[in-house]
């Protein structure tokens, strides 16, 4: 494998950071993940322009224009030779002597792309049973909506998922599900209306999440952006998640507790199908 690593493309296991990175000392840096299907970007865009605000919102300076990160991200993807990948494209605010004041003006922040072949049958393979969620207490800070590497609540939370057997952390604060550990969390209602966390500081926006209202609108699925609680998902006819690497994925059970059928619910399934084709256009 091949990472492109702060100008250079080498191979994977002998590319190395500082270990005065500020990303390793302080997780002072973003990142964003994208999937390549059929050898095309889906929802490139998206992800790019997600990536830009991390940057701002953290007042970092990014490695360089996005037409050239363009670039880099086709060529990480060609020198692998992969058509079906899963790319994790990472910033941080560079190499300095550890202090917590950012370091001085001019250091080059760090830019790492790695690539890894991503088999998405197996994603449909799963999307077909469906997966079973716990909940866990959102313990994350109060700015979750810039995507940065520190994740370590999130690692806790999927950590305590995968022992439970589960497939996702439903993430649970003040009563009210924010989103998933590294995905966001959806209910149906009895009328079909499609129900999501809104929009805060709360929860990571997801590029999937803002593709698949897209596609809601488009089949007429009414979409209503508000908390809601966890004893409500658990009473849900349905429930699914989102994220860029499992598109749309119903639930079938939270906490051992069966949702609707047991089985993946008809919005979900539609919603899947209506992700792949919109998200597979560019
Ligand atoms: N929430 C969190 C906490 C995540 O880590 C992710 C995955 N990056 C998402 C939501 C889903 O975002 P996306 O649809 O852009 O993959």
């Amino acid at each position: 494998r091949i990472a492109y690593v702060n100008g250079q493309y080498v191979p994977q296991n002998q590319a190395m950071v500082h270990i005065e990175d500020r990303g390793y000392q302080f997780a002072d840096g973003i990142y964003e993940v994208c999937v390549v299907v059929g050898g095309r970007y889906w929802d490139m865009e998206g992800h790019l322009a997600r990536m830009q605000r991390s940057l701002e919102e953290l007042q970092m300076t990014s490695p360089m224009d996005m037409r050239a990160l363009k670039v880099v991200m086709a060529e990480v993807v060609r020198r692998n030779r992969l058509k079906d990948a899963l790319v994790y494209m990472q910033v941080t605010r560079g190499v300095a002597p550890r202090n917590h004041a950012f370091p001085p003006e001019g250091t080059q922040p760090s830019l790492v792309i790695t690539a890894r072949r991503f088999n998405f049958d197996q994603s449909d393979e799963k999307a077909k049973k469906g997966v079973a969620v716990i909940s866990q207490p959102d313990i994350r800070w109060g700015r979750v909506d810039i995507k940065t590497v520190g994740l370590l609540p999130n690692a806790l939370a999927k950590e305590a998922a995968t022992k439970a057997g589960a497939a996702e952390a439903l993430l649970v604060r003040d009563g009210m599900v924010t989103e998933c550990s590294s995905s966001n969390a959806w209910i149906v209602d009895e009328t079909g209306a499609i129900i999501t966390h809104p929009k805060t500081n709360e929860i990571l926006g997801g590029i999937t999440r803002q593709t698949a209202i897209a596609c809601a609108e488009e089949l007429q699925i009414k979409v209503i952006e508000r908390p809601f609680t966890l004893e409500e998902a658990k009473a849900a006819p349905e429930a699914f998640l989102t994220s860029a690497t499992s598109f749309v994925m119903p639930i079938i059970s939270i906490d051992g507790a069966q949702i609707g059928a047991g089985k993946p619910g008809p919005v979900a399934l539609r919603l899947r199908e209506a992700y792949k084709a919109r998200a597979s256009r560019g």
